[in-house]
């Protein structure tokens, strides 16, 4: 604009372009004033028509001639024909606990995308073809949670100036395909606002998108709930807890054990100051792997290096002396045989997604299988 070379012109109703028959092209657009209602012609060596897809389609199905007299570059026929859709606000939204003490500015936390992976590579579906990827966020819930909540006065108050806890959606974006009979095309009988005519629009989502729209839907609660492969329904075990008073300083720590998997054998567990391992590497990292018949006891508080203090080749490591300490203390076996099946007992629900080369307990393998069995997993 600064050239002085372009002059921007609102109120500017395109309704058709000018096409020159014995030229063979089109020369200019006829434009309305939607303030003043005067009709102008401009002119120019090169035009383009952006208007955008319906706005587009509009002005050239508007613009008749001798030599197009369904529309300009509408030789075909097909102007108006194959208009395609958009799927959208076919997925899932779900609450989530925690993180209270966060919020977000601007875009954050970040979207999220998962691209296509319908219909490609092995993937084949027989009920529809192309595909679709999901968009997702997170985000807190707003004040407006506050028109279903039934309150009143102050509580009402605070609990809409406090932001509500979070929720997380993602939707299926896919393309709906191109079928002749999805058209608009020109209605002169009904008349705009400025005497144009009005553009119809006469289209329908089809097998293809129906299909489609319930994949999306039955993928995002596959997402949701977890993913059958094979004979098995997979879920992710996330073994977590609610930490959000620990780090905030309000409380201890809600979890009291930490279990050492390699892969999905079991090596150890560590429960409130006691350790109990099951595998042992004496010739540190690249030596072997023993397996001791009863676990290795460790107290991590008298012994944090794990050195056991169990006496081996006579009393050259060890000592005698530490027999004082482990009979005591090993009823703990026991105790951690009952923790063990508790683990093992979400591994039914939870099946370990690798089959584990030695799972050192072997009886409690047997057991996994035994309750699949009798679940008729
Ligand atoms: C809510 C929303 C979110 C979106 N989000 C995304 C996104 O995240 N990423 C993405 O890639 N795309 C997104 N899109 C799509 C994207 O915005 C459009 O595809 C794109 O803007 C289309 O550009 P266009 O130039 O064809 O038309 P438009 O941007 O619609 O421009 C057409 C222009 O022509 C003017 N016009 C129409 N008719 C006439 C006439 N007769 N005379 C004179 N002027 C006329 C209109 O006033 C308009 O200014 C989104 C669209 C929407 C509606």
């Amino acid at each position: 604009m600064k050239t002085g070379n372009m002059t921007l012109r609102p109120y500017s109703i395109v309704h058709s372009v000018i096409y020159d028959e014995q030229q063979g092209k089109a020369i200019g657009v006829k434009v309305l004033d939607s303030e003043t209602k005067e009709e102008i012609d401009f002119f120019a060596p090169v035009i383009f028509l952006n208007a955008s897809t319906l706005g587009s389609t509009f002005i050239l199905l508007n613009s008749v001639s001798k030599r197009f007299p369904n529309g300009l570059g509408n030789g075909s026929g097909e102007l108006g024909h194959n208009l395609m859709d958009h799927q959208y606000r076919a997925g899932a939204d779900g609450d989530f606990d925690g993180f209270e003490d966060k919020y977000y500015i601007g875009r954050r936390p970040n979207g999220f995308y998962i691209p296509r992976f319908r219909n490609i590579g092995k993937d084949k579906r027989t009920d529809f073809i192309r595909g679709f990827g999901y968009q997702g966020s997170a985000s807190r819930e707003n004040w407006m949670r506050g028109v279903k909540e039934m309150m009143i006065g102050e509580e009402l108050k605070d609990a809409v100036t406090t932001p509500g806890g979070w929720t997380m959606g993602m939707t299926g974006f896919g393309e709906c395909l191109p079928y002749h009979e999805n058209q608009v095309s020109l209605s002169h009988d009904k008349k705009d606002a400025y005497g144009l005519p009005t553009l119809n629009v006469d289209a329908e989502w089809k097998e293809n998108e129906k299909a489609m729209r319930k994949d999306m839907k039955a993928d995002v609660r596959t997402i949701k709930k977890g993913k059958r492969l094979g004979d098995r329904t997979y879920k992710v075990h996330l073994d977590g807890y609610n930490q959000m008073d620990m780090i905030t300083g309000k409380g201890p720590s809600n979890r009291q054990e930490i279990w050492y998997f390699g892969e999905s054998e079991l090596g150890a567990v560590r429960i409130g100051d006691y350790k109990y391992r099951f595998i042992d590497q004496p010739g540190g990292w690249l030596g072997d792997k023993t397996k001791p018949d009863v676990p290795y006891l460790i107290n991590l508080r008298l012994d944090p290096f794990e050195r056991t203090g169990w006496p081996d080749s006579g009393t050259k490591t060890g000592s005698q002396n530490f027999f004082q300490w482990f009979q005591y203390e090993f009823w703990r076996f026991v105790f951690v045989q009952q923790q063990v099946e508790k683990l093992i007992m979400t591994a039914v629900e939870f099946p370990p997604m690798q089959k584990g080369a030695s799972f050192n307990l072997d009886a409690v393998k047997a057991k996994i299988e035994a309750a699949r069995a009798a679940m008729g997993k």
